[in-house]
C-alpha cells in the first residue's frame, strides 16, 4: 500500500479515536461526532482514490481495472449509502435513535460480511497463509449474525414485530449452529465439499444464509427490556467483524476502527447489563422476558390510580422543601425538557431544593436523559445518577416522575417473576409523596404493570408531559 493511503488511514483513525474520546463528555460530544465523521469521510475517500488507482495500475488487476462503468458503479454505491443516511440522520426523532443505531450498525456488519464473502468467493482469501480464510470466515459469521439480529432488533424497536417464541427453537438453533460450523469449515478449506458436488461459491452462499438465519432466530425471542443489551452486543460484534475483514484485505483503518468499536461496544454491553443487573448469558439464553405481572395486586385488591389536577400538583411542590425529579422516555417523546427546567427554576426561586435523578437506562439510548438535560441547560451539579441519589428519596417531600415507568417500577426489587426483576431502580416509592406525569395507563417499554402508580402515596397527573408542565407553571405563577 502506498504512502498516501497509509497516511490517510492513519489520520482517519486518529480522528475517529479522538472523536470517540470527545464523545465521553456532553460538553465536547458534538465536536467529537464531527471529528469522527470527518475521519470516516477521509477513510472512504482514501479507499476510493487509492484502490481505484491500484486497480488501474496493478499489472494483474489492470484487466479488471476501474473502467468508466465501474467508476460509475462505485459512485452510485456511495450515493445509495450516503443520501438516505444523510436524509434519515437529519430527520430522525431522538426517540427513534435506537432503531436507527440498530439498522445502521447492522448494515455495517452486513458490509463487513460482504467484504469477507467476496474475498472467499473470488479466491483472494486463499492466496496467503491459512490465517486469511480463517479470519475471513470468522468475520463473515460474526458480521452476518449481527446483521440478521440487528434487523430483527430494528423491527422490534419500530414496533413492527413482537417477541416471537416457538417450542423447539433451541433445537433448531443448535442444528443451524452445527450447519454454520460445517459450512464455515468448508469455506476455510475450499475443496472440502467438491466431492459432494458443492462448489466454493455455493458453500460460501449457504454459509451466509445459515448465519443470517441464526442471527434472526436467536434475537426473535429476546424480550423488550433486554433490547439495549442486545443492540450493544451486536455493536461490539460488528466492530469485531470490521476488524477481521480489515485484516483480510489489509486495511489499517478498518482494523483499528473495528477493534476500537468492538472494545467500546463490549464495554458498553457489560455496563448496560450491569445497569439492569443481568448477566449477558441471562439476556441471551433465558426466557426471562416471557412472564408478565398479574393484572391484580398481590392481595387481590382491584387496582385503582388516584389522580389530581395540575393546580394541586403545583401547590404540593411549591410548599415542599425537597423535590427530586425523575425524567424518563415520556419526557423525550413530549420534548418537554425546556419546560421542565423552567418549572424547576420557578420552584428554586420559591426556595425549594430540586435535584434530578437519572437512571442509566431511562429513555431509549445510553445517556438519553443526560442529553435532554444538557439541551435544556440544566447545570450538572443538579443532576445525580442512581447510586448517588437513591438513598435520598426517603427524605424527599416529593418525587416528580415525568414520563418514566420501568426505571421506577418497584417490581424490579420485589417480584421475582417479573421480567425486570433485579434491575436497579430509582427508589421513588420511598418519597413522602409521588407525583407521576403520564398520558394514561400505558405500560413502559418492558410491557410490565407498575405498582408504583397504585401506591398510597402516589398521585397521577394525567396528560402529555409538555402540556401538564405548562399548566403547572401557570398555577405556580398564581401562588
Ligand atoms: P418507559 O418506556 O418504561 O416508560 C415511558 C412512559 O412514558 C410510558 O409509560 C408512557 O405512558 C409515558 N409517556 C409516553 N409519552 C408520553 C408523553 N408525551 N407525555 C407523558 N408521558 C408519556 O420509560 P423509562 O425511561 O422509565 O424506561 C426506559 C425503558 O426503555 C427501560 O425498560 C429500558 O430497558 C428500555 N430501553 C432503554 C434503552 C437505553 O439505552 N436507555 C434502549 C432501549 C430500551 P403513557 O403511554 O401512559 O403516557
Amino acid at each position: 500500500m502506498n504512502f498516501g493511503a497509509q497516511a490517510s488511514y492513519f489520520i482517519a483513525t486518529l480522528l475517529l479515536i479522538l472523536g470517540l474520546k470527545r464523545m465521553s463528555s456532553p460538553r465536547t460530544a458534538r465536536s467529537g461526532i464531527l471529528w469522527a465523521g470527518v475521519g470516516m469521510v477521509l477513510a472512504v475517500a482514501a479507499a476510493f482514490v487509492f484502490s481505484t488507482r491500484m486497480y488501474t495500475l496493478h499489472p494483474t488487476l489492470a484487466n479488471a481495472g476501474v473502467s468508466g462503468q465501474r467508476f460509475g458503479l462505485i459512485v452510485v454505491a456511495i450515493a445509495v449509502g450516503a443520501i438516505p443516511a444523510w436524509w434519515s440522520g437529519r430527520k430522525v426523532a431522538i426517540t427513534d435513535m435506537p432503531q436507527m443505531v440498530a439498522i445502521y450498525n447492522g448494515l455495517g456488519g452486513g458490509a463487513a460480511a460482504a467484504v469477507g464473502a467476496i474475498e472467499l468467493y473470488s479466491g483472494h482469501a486463499y492466496l496467503g497463509s491459512l490465517a486469511f480464510p480463517v479470519i475471513a470466515v470468522l468475520g463473515v459469521l460474526v458480521g452476518t449474525v449481527a446483521f440478521g439480529g440487528s434487523l430483527v432488533a430494528f423491527l422490534k424497536l419500530q414496533d413492527w414485530m413482537g417477541t416471537l417464541r416457538f417450542t423447539g427453537r433451541h433445537v433448531v438453533n443448535g442444528i443451524l449452529l452445527a450447519a454454520v460450523a460445517v459450512l464455515g469449515m468448508g469455506s476455510i478449506f475450499p475443496h472440502s465439499f467438491s466431492g459432494a458436488g458443492l462448489s466454493l461459491s455455493w458453500t460460501v452462499g449457504f454459509f451466509l444464509l445459515t448465519s443470517l438465519a441464526l442471527g434472526c432466530l436467536i434475537t426473535l425471542p429476546i424480550g423488550g427490556a433486554d433490547m439495549p443489551v442486545v443492540i450493544s452486543t451486536y455493536n461490539a460484534c460488528i466492530g469485531l467483524a470490521v476488524g477481521f475483514e480489515g485484516f483480510v484485505i489489509q486495511n489499517a483503518a478498518m482494523i483499528i476502527a473495528g477493534t476500537v468499536v468492538g472494545a467500546a461496544g463490549g464495554l458498553l454491553t457489560l455496563l448496560m447489563a450491569k445497569a439492569m443487573n443481568r448477566t449477558i448469558r441471562n439476556v441471551w439464553f433465558s426466557d426471562f422476558g416471557d412472564r408478565k405481572l398479574p393484572v391484580q395486586l398481590a392481595d387481590g385488591r382491584a387496582r385503582s390510580m388516584k389522580s389530581i389536577d395540575t393546580a394541586d400538583a403545583a401547590a404540593i411542590m411549591a410548599y415542599s422543601e425537597n423535590v427530586i425529579v425523575v425524567p424518563g422516555y415520556g419526557l423525550a417523546v413530549a420534548q418537554a425538557q425546556h419546560k421542565l427546567w423552567e418549572l424547576v427554576q420557578m420552584l428554586r426561586k420559591k426556595a425549594v431544593k430540586v435535584r434530578f435523578a437519572i437512571h442509566p437506562v431511562a429513555g431509549r439510548m445510553p445517556g438519553h436523559m443526560s442529553v435532554l438535560m444538557a439541551e435544556a441547560g440544566v447545570p450538572y451539579d443538579l443532576i445525580s445518577d442512581l447510586e448517588e441519589i437513591n438513598g435520598d428519596f426517603a427524605n424527599a417531600d416529593v418525587a416528580l416522575v415525568i414520563g418514566a415507568n420501568d426505571v421506577v417500577n418497584p417490581a424490579a426489587r420485589t417480584d421475582k417473576g417479573s421480567p425486570i426483576y433485579g434491575m436497579p431502580i430509582l427508589n421513588v416509592d420511598q418519597a413522602k409523596q409521588v407525583l407521576v406525569v403520564k398520558r394514561g395507563k400505558g405500560t413502559g417499554f418492558s410491557g410490565v404493570e407498575n405498582e408504583l402508580f397504585f401506591g398510597p402515596n402516589t398521585r397521577m397527573v394525567f396528560g402529555d408531559a409538555q402540556q401538564v408542565i405548562g399548566k403547572i407553571i401557570l398555577s405556580l405563577k398564581e401562588l
